[in-house]
């Protein structure tokens, strides 16, 4: 995989395919690199909202669950991620950052029958979720959790990003926008992906 004229070509037979969203603004300085759960199930789903222009939202990639790669903004362009969001000093982060949306049904809760389910009520396998408190909260709650090869394939496509755009650092949706966002949530590896997608101990 490698990254050509701001889009991921994959190499030795990677997929990588780019599905444009309309919904993108025209310029965009990436310090940052963001990350996001999608908090639903599956690729298509999030896909295909993010080429309805009604939806006002996009992200660069959106990463399934399997690792599969799918870019929907090229990186010099301002995908629609972060919405109201500050940094520092910094405000509205969709102007200083890529956005990775990985393929999650983020935070659950138990429905009448004890099954584990995300916020459209989708039903979410116990083996697949965990009870963890998320760094805003003050109560647990049950999880989606992220799935090895998912993880593998964002901090192979993170650390080809550190190197092309030199990020200051990595954030999640819920460090820029606290009390209103809580994805990635706290399944999400962020120090480790942080100390290896930038190479710090
Ligand atoms: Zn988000």
């Amino acid at each position: 995989m490698k990254i050509s004229n701001h889009l991921l070509v994959g190499e030795n037979g990677e997929a990588v395919s780019f599905v444009k969203s309309p919904n993108y603004s025209s310029n965009v300085s990436p310090i940052y690199l963001i990350m996001h759960y999608t908090a639903g199930t599956s690729a298509s789903g999030a896909v295909s909202w993010f080429q309805n222009p009604g939806a006002q939202a996009s992200a660069h990639l959106v990463i399934d669950r399997d690792g599969t790669i799918v870019q929907m903004v090229p990186f010099n362009r301002r995908a629609w991620h972060a919405g109201k969001s500050k940094w520092g000093n910094l405000e509205g982060m969709n102007q200083y950052s890529i956005g990775i949306e990985l393929v999650n049904a983020g935070k659950l809760r138990k429905n009448s029958s004890g099954q584990w389910v995300n916020w459209s009520s989708k039903v979410i396998p116990s083996a697949d979720a965990t009870v963890a408190k998320h760094k805003d909260e003050s109560a647990e709650a049950g999880w989606h959790e992220y799935p090895e090869a998912q993880i593998e394939a964002a901090t192979k496509v993170g650390a080809l990003l550190h190197k092309t755009y030199n990020f200051t650092d990595i954030l999640g949706h819920d460090d820029v926008s606290p009390g209103r966002k809580v994805d990635p949530g706290p399944l999400f590896p962020i120090n480790s992906f942080r100390s290896i997608v930038l190479g710090r101990a």
